[in-house]
C-alpha cells in the first residue's frame, strides 16, 4: 500500500470523543521504548508523524492519524512507564481499556514486542487481556536489526512456544526493523487486505 496521506487528527482520553467510527482503525501499542514512534514514522514514511505523541503533554493520549483518507492509525500510550505513579497508571488503564473494549471500528491492535527480550509479564498480561476480550490483534516484533538471524529465529520461536502454552493458535506475526525498513510492507499489506475484505 502506498501512503499518499498521513495526517494527525486529534488526541484524547475518551473513546467517545474519538473521530466518528466510520473508517477501519488500527492501533499500535507496546511498552515504552519498544520502538512505536519509529515504527509509525517508518510505516507512514513521515519522519516526525509520531512526534505529536512524543510531545510530553501528549504521551498519555489516544492519538488518531488519518491515512489515505480511508483508515485511521492510532498511536496508543505506551505501557510500563517506570515513573508513572500508581494512580496515574490506573487512569491510563481505564481509558485505554475502555477504548480497546468499546471502539467499534477497531479492526486490529498491533502489539509491539522488542525482539531482543524474553517474553515479559506486562506484554503477556496485555495479550491475555486482548485475547480474553476477543479483540483482534497481531504481533509486531521490533528492532530485529539488533539481532543475528539465528538469534532472532530463536527468540521468536521461544515467544511462540510461551504463547502456545496458553493459546491454541497464534495471531499474525511481523518481524520489523524501523532502521532497515524490514517488515513495513508486510504490515501495510495486512492492513490493506483487511480494509479490502469488507
Ligand atoms: P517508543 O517509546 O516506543 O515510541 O520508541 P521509539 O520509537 O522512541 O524508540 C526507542 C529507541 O529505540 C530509540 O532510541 C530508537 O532510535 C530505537 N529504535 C526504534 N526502532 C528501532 C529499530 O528498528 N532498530 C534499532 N536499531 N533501533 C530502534
Amino acid at each position: 500500500m502506498l501512503i499518499k496521506q498521513a495526517e494527525f487528527v486529534m488526541s484524547n482520553t475518551d473513546y467517545r470523543k474519538c473521530p466518528k467510527p466510520d473508517k477501519p482503525e488500527y492501533a499500535f501499542i507496546g511498552r515504552s521504548n519498544v520502538g512505536k514512534s519509529s515504527l509509525i514514522n517508518k510505516l507512514t514514511g513521515r519522519n516526525s508523524l509520531a512526534k505529536v505523541s512524543s510531545n510530553p503533554g501528549k504521551t498519555q493520549l489516544i492519538n488518531h492519524f488519518i491515512i489515505n483518507d480511508s483508515w485511521y492509525l492510532v498511536d496508543l500510550p505506551g505501557y510500563g512507564y517506570a515513573k508513572t505513579s500508581k494512580n496515574n497508571r490506573h487512569k491510563w488503564e481505564a481509558f485505554v481499556r475502555s477504548y480497546l473494549l468499546n471502539r467499534e471500528n477497531l479492526y486490529c491492535v498491533f502489539v509491539l514486542i522488542d525482539s531482543r527480550h524474553e517474553p515479559q509479564h506486562i506484554d503477556l498480561d496485555f495479550i491475555r487481556f486482548l485475547g480474553t476480550n476477543g479483540i483482534p490483534m497481531a504481533f509486531v516484533f521490533t528492532k530485529t536489526d539488533k539481532l543475528s538471524k539465528g538469534k532472532l529465529i530463536q527468540n521468536i520461536d521461544f515467544y511462540k512456544a510461551e504463547l502456545l502454552k496458553e493459546w491454541e493458535e497464534l495471531p499474525q506475526i511481523f518481524l520489523t526493523s524501523a532502521v532497515k525498513g524490514d517488515g513495513m510492507e508486510d504490515v501495510l499489506n495486512y492492513i490493506n487486505a483487511i480494509n479490502n475484505s469488507d
